[in-house]
């Protein structure tokens, strides 16, 4: 299982996660005001001072953001006759394993979205989002993102980190590390193109990394992100089963997981309505990679 099974290390290491939330210290009232009722969702937040430390690279390299940056592309005949590549980050080995909890010692969760975008479901989550200034990390499949291109410039737009969560949803075990690599590859690019944002963050499919996956994600400068709270609403337990498990099991520096894509999520977005005030409520603040 994956809750618990492993803490991300020591303070201090190499997760940029840490160090990225709210003070150490807040009041608790003020805080879950400022990150929660005030801020709005994209607006520069907790992660704002964060987002450059964590993607400069020692060798000086520009940031994947600067090198997509629209500006950065050069001329428009440039920008015609090549799109631009963008410059990954080089992962240590440290940085390439899967992060399973944030810092506990902070009461912050990560919400993750999997397996979408999907048109019956993403807006709501979006809205719902949205009514309470969260900021969640959406793992987008390649073929949906391709198909739904202007939901992801949403998810995008609305100040959510853009994740990729391979091109067809495979068991990346049992690949080829050619098609593990197309997989991965496939997806950043669809989703840099359509958001201009080059993802840094990856999902396998079922959390099953594979010793290829680990490798290609790290030479394509995706971190990867498992979980540590696990509702299984994938297999629709019901909407009170799916909130009961979050609300008992959410803790500090929890990774939960949740789909908003795959099949019937309307289990899913009604948990999410019923369990993010109650969270809110309980003073949690909701946090994601910067952008
Ligand atoms: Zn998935």
């Amino acid at each position: 299982m994956a809750a618990g099974m492993s803490l991300l290390g020591a303070a201090g290491c190499q997760n940029p996660f840490d160090g990225a939330d709210p003070p150490p210290a807040p009041v608790p009232d003020a805080a879950e005001a400022g990150a929660v009722g005030a801020a709005p969702v994209g607006s520069p937040s907790q992660w704002a001072s964060a987002s450059t430390a964590p993607t400069a690279t020692p060798s000086g390299a520009p940031s994947p953001t600067a090198t997509g940056s629209p500006t950065a592309t050069g001329s428009p005949s440039a920008q015609a006759a090549q799109p631009v590549q963008p410059v990954h980050k080089v992962l240590t080995q440290a940085e390439g394993k899967p992060v399973y909890e944030l810092d506990p010692s902070r009461k912050v969760v990560a919400l993750t979205i999997d397996d979408g975008p999907d048109p019956r479901y993403t807006p709501t989550v979006l809205d719902l989002l949205q009514k309470y200034g969260i900021r969640a990390t959406f793992f987008l499949i390649g073929e949906n993102a391709v198909q739904h291109p202007a939901l992801v410039r949403e998810i995008a737009d609305r100040g959510h980190h853009i994740a990729n969560h391979t091109w067809t949803h495979p068991d990346l075990r049992h690949l080829s590390d050619a098609k593990v690599r197309d997989e991965l590859e496939r997806t950043s690019d669809v989703l840099f193109k359509t958001t201009g944002r080059q993802p840094t963050w990856f999902r396998a499919p079922g959390g099953d990394w594979s010793d290829a996956s680990l490798r290609i994600a790290a030479d394509l400068g995706l971190r990867n992100m498992a979980w540590s709270v696990d509702p299984r609403d994938w297999a629709r337990p019901g909407t009170s089963a799916i909130v009961d498990t979050i609300l008992k099991d959410v803790r500090p520096g929890s990774i939960v997981l949740n789909h908003d894509g795959g099949g019937d999520r309307s289990q899913t977005v009604a948990a999410i309505k019923a369990y993010l005030p109650v969270l809110v409520d309980s003073g949690y603040f909701f946090t994601a990679p910067p952008n």
